[in-house]
């Protein structure tokens, strides 16, 4: 795995919405692997890599990240903000953050009493959103003249490499997902379709770039690639795991917004059996993601989906394997070279 691709990707400041210095350095990536990029009017990009014209197959990782947007400055300086996609209140207490303000980053913390300033109320339950604030250690007199309404916040997370072959980091939902295809773009070599790489703005709140890009490509065929979460932890029933972290790439078979074209899962299952790709299968009837979105499009798209099984999804700590990303890659480029030889009618 190139874990210093990874961390340049996972790194970059990107919630729904606001995914300007994402999209800036994957145009940039794109260039050197794929022969035309352009953005779409929601601000997704579409890079294509030509084959023979044979089929149009689409891939599509999201690019946003789930975060914060300030939504009130306190007199005395404090921040409160609204989340942007799926977060958990008591994943936000104590963490970094930080806050992309049009005069440039700032440093701030989520603040919250301390235990010895609680009382027994307090301490039996967790706080809710609303009673957390940032801490920008500006007062009311300077706050206002850097940080305005509507500034997203990123949590702030650097890449560890630790335990077996882990990976633990901000934002791998999805940007394991753009690093698996960025590489697949890379290390493909024989290929009959027409490759529509769509790196999709807002899934978190609710797939919306993935509707237009998907109608902007009117795609034959499609594979997602995204995190899923991961619930292989302490006092978890083994038949609750729903996949396991570092047992290959999980070939989707249905989630909680898709069931997945079964002529799609038989031909990843028999490709990643052929080339010995590690992999396991996925069944949920939880979870969404772009592939919801991409077979609905127009008269239908038949999707693939690939899953990156991750512990502490939507949280600043989110851990992934390398073992499961090179596997994600492999299968990737396995499915574009052989996507033509396949018939995935009903
Ligand atoms: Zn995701």
């Amino acid at each position: 795995m190139d874990i210093e691709l990874f961390r340049k990707i996972a790194e970059l400041p990107g919630i729904s919405g606001r995914e300007e210095a994402v999209r800036a350095a994957l145009l940039k990536m794109l260039k050197t692997c794929t022969d035309e990029q352009r953005v779409d009017a929601m601000g997704n990009i579409i890079a294509v890599k030509k084959g023979k014209g044979v089929r149009k197959l689409m891939l599509a990782a999201h690019m946003d990240e789930i975060g914060l947007l300030v939504s009130h400055i306190e007199n005395n300086g404090f921040l409160r903000f609204v989340p942007v996609g799926g977060i958990d209140a008591r994943t936000l207490m104590s963490q970094r953050v930080v806050i992309h303000t049009s005069k440039g980053p700032i440093f701030g913390v989520i603040g919250t009493k301390p235990v010895h300033l609680l009382d027994a109320a307090e301490a039996s339950k967790a706080p809710g959103i609303k009673s957390l604030f940032i801490d920008t250690g500006l007062d009311g007199s300077e706050i206002n003249s850097i940080v305005s309404i509507g500034d997203p916040v990123t949590l702030d997370r650097t890449t560890v490499e630790f335990g077996s072959q882990m990976i633990n980091s901000k934002a791998i939902d999805d940007r394991a997902g753009v690093y698996v295809f960025i590489e697949a773009l890379k290390k493909v070599k024989k290929f009959d379709c027409d490759i529509y790489a769509v790196f999709s703005v807002q899934e978190e709140v609710g797939l919306r770039g993935a509707v237009t890009s998907t109608f902007g490509v009117d795609p034959d065929l499609a594979l997602v690639v995204d995190a899923t979460a991961a619930n292989d932890l302490p006092a978890t029933p083994p038949q609750e795991f729903n996949c396991r972290l570092g047992q290959g790439v999980a070939i989707t078979i249905m989630d909680g917004g898709s069931i997945i074209n079964p002529q799609i899962v038989k031909t990843l299952k028999k490709l990643a059996s052929d080339k010995n790709i590690k992999h396991q299968f996925k069944v949920s009837a939880r979870g969404s993601n772009d592939a919801a979105a991409v077979q609905k499009t127009k008269s239908g798209v038949p999707v693939g989906l690939l899953s990156i099984p991750t512990r502490y999804i939507h949280s600043s700590i989110e851990t992934a394997s390398k073992i499961d990303i090179d596997a994600a890659v492999d299968l990737t480029v396995a499915f574009i070279e052989n996507a033509c030889k396949y018939n995935f009618d009903y």
